[in-house]
């Protein structure tokens, strides 16, 4: 409380629901740690109060927010620019306000790939099998591809997320040097088949996430390989069935979402204040 003054710096975060966040817990926690005058609240905005959500933020001189679910996509039009992740994405979950001109970033790709580097795991050059294409897939895919992966297999249902998919595939085609195709993730042979080749398996589906907390995509561990990284999204619970199996099949790197979480943080915080988060810190306090 003592930070707060007739200076402080507000952050917020548009979506709804959002009560539930951790984002508002780790933000403040890593401005007081740092000794830094920002407040981040969280604010409970939909697609119909977006705009003026939105405005709100340069009539108040914010320095910017997070935007989430369902504002992610609808957000794009109100802002005066976005990074190039973000608009291959078409997708932001961060908003930068530099005197009144917004730029839409999406933090959640640089979180996938800085929390595989947290590891010392460098992925470029190398081939991904990708399950999921939606609001973790789309950025995880875009990012990857822009950073140097040679090869990413996307697997997806036949569901409403099957579009996004094959236009994610067109766009990391046209616009990078990653080779991206499509795949149907009923076609379990060549399921097995692409994991077989695959130096990182990425699942981005949400399955093994209540209340799927008994499923995982790949329920036999010789799919795997030893020498493969395997990474699940999912952070809660924090060892997944998919990672049990991949533990099973020797597999030295199996990761959960929680390191993206963290980093996808620190990259909006970084972008709002210059300043690295201590998530070393947050990490310890938080989990
Ligand atoms: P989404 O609904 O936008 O997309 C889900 C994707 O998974 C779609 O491609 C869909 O076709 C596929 N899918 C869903 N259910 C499936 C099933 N039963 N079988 C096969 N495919 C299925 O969701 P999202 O926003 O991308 O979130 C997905 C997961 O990623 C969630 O568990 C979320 O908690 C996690 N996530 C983690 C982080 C992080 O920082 N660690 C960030 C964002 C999302």
């Amino acid at each position: 409380m003592e930070r707060i003054d007739g200076h402080t710096i507000l952050i917020g975060l548009m979506a709804t629901p959002i009560r539930h966040s951790m984002s508002p817990t780790m933000h403040n926690n890593a401005f007081a740690k740092l000794g830094l005058n920002y407040a981040y609240l969280a604010f409970e905005v939909g697609n119909d109060q977006l705009a003026d959500a939105v405005q709100a933020i340069r009539t108040l001189d914010m320095r910017g927010s997070n935007v989430s679910m369902p504002n992610k996509q609808k957000i794009l039009p109100l802002l005066d620019k976005l990074s190039p992740a973000a608009k291959m994405a078409g997708a932001v979950n961060t908003v930068v306000n530099d005197n009144g001109v917004l730029t839409g970033y999406t933090t959640d790709g640089t979180g996938f790939m800085k929390s595989l580097a947290d590891e010392g795991l460098d992925i470029r050059g190398k081939k991904m099998v990708l399950t999921g294409a939606g609001g973790a897939g789309t950025p995880i895919a875009i990012q990857a591809a822009l950073d140097g992966v040679k090869e990413i297999a996307i697997f997806n249902r036949q569901d409403a997320q099957w579009k996004q998919a094959e236009k994610n595939v067109e766009m990391i085609n046209a616009q990078t040097k990653c080779h991206a195709s499509l795949h149907h993730l009923e076609d379990r042979a060549d399921f097995k088949h692409e994991l077989a080749i695959a130096d990182i398996y990425c699942d981005s589906t949400g399955v093994g996430m209540k209340p799927l907390e008994d499923m995982t995509l790949v329920e036999d561990p010789t799919w795997f390989h030893e020498d493969m990284i395997v990474f699940d999204t999912v952070y809660a619970p924090r060892e997944t069935k998919l990672m049990k199996v991949a533990k099973e099949a020797g597999v030295k790197h199996v990761l959960n979402g929680l390191g993206m979480m963290l980093e996808q943080g620190a990259e909006a915080f970084k972008l709002w204040t210059g300043k690295e988060m201590p998530v070393e810190y947050i990490h310890q306090l938080l989990f």
